[in-house]
């Protein structure tokens, strides 16, 4: 299958009063059409930057620099937010989490989901129908069009956010958190739903969340995110069963499920870091249970490894020098 978006070597910056912080750092991967992925990190990873820097929307003290991102072979232009219109709803769209806050509470869903197909040149009218049956497509009546997003439920409003980005038939879709501000149960089937739409119209979805645990019924291939860079690619299969990256086994073992005592799940030590404190050599080293004399000083670079790609010194052949443990 060719790829139908390559994001290469990007960089992104936050320029703040006196000082320019990076949020992400060198990110590489192509995602390919129909396939599901997910970008997974603590907040501060750098997983909604990357995922707002595909769809043109970061914000304005963000400024990319380095690397690109490519559509179908065409370069996007990421950094002008009119000239990402043309892509934007009908070839990528976003799920916003928390859809109480992205909706607009003075318009009537209909109208609301009407409007991304109104833009793409759609006479009122057909934007009507064509909203109608996205209702019906997401399992809301469509004579519920005529509500506020204030008299729908929770899982009601983030069905209609995802009608809202199906709207212009995009064959990417980015979500970001989608499912967070939800109840287990009205997460699980949103979930579903986009599972169910995703091999209906063959898209290519690109989830965005903290949670690893839902990411096995959703996704094909995962990516963990740390410090603004990724550190582990992956399938599904492959991370689950075997993780490489220290970070992304602490991840797995931090998953609650009825099977696990309780008493052993124990989170990861130490805090994430921040834009502003970035820890020398490899970023994961100061809560790492198996950093080495060579993690405070080399960044590791993602490398190929089996399937995926891990950046982390314990997959490399080191000097028995490097290989003193920190933590003992
Ligand atoms: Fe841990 Fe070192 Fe690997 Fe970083 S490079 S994850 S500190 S073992």
């Amino acid at each position: 299958t060719a790829s139908l978006l390559s994001i290469d070597n990007l960089s992104v910056d936050y320029e703040m009063k006196a000082i320019s912080l990076r949020a992400i750092h060198d990110i590489s991967f192509d995602l390919l059409a129909g396939q599901a992925v997910a970008l997974v990190g603590e907040s501060g990873s750098g997983k909604t930057t990357t995922a707002m820097s595909i769809a043109g929307l970061l914000s304005p003290n963000a400024r990319v620099n380095g690397g690109e991102v490519r559509y179908r072979g065409t370069r996007l232009p990421i950094n002008d937010d009119a000239a990402m219109r043309p892509y934007r709803w009908s070839e990528i769209s976003v799920v916003f989490q928390g859809a109480m806050n992205a909706l607009n509470p003075v318009h009537r869903i209909i109208k609301q989901i009407a409007e991304p197909c109104m833009l793409n040149g759609m006479s009122r009218d057909d934007a009507r129908a064509r909203a109608r049956e996205l209702l019906e497509l997401v399992g809301i009546p469509a004579d519920r069009g005529a509500s506020y997003p204030h008299e729908l439920s929770g899982g009601m409003r983030q069905r209609v956010m995802i009608a809202m980005a199906l709207a212009c038939s995009p064959s990417i879709v980015i979500g970001d958190e989608p499912t967070t501000a939800l109840d287990v149960i009205n997460q699980a089937q949103v979930l579903k739903l986009l599972v169910e739409l995703r091999s209906k119209f063959n898209l290519a979805l690109l989830l965005i969340t903290h949670d690893l645990s839902v990411v096995a019924e959703t996704c094909d291939r995962v990516m963990i995110m740390y410090a603004g860079r990724i550190v582990e690619d992956g399938t599904v299969a492959e991370i689950f069963a075997e993780p490489k990256h220290p970070y992304t086994r602490l991840l797995i073992e931090s998953i609650p499920s009825p099977a696990k005592d309780k008493r052993i799940i124990r989170p990861i030590p130490g805090d994430p870091p921040t834009l502003v404190k970035r820890p020398s050599g490899c970023p994961f080293h100061p809560r790492c249970p198996s950093a080495m004399s060579i993690c405070m000083i080399e960044d590791p670079q993602l490398e190929r490894c089996g399937q995926g790609r891990v950046a982390c010194h314990l997959h490399r052949s080191l000097r028995q020098a490097d290989k003193v443990p920190v933590h003992a």
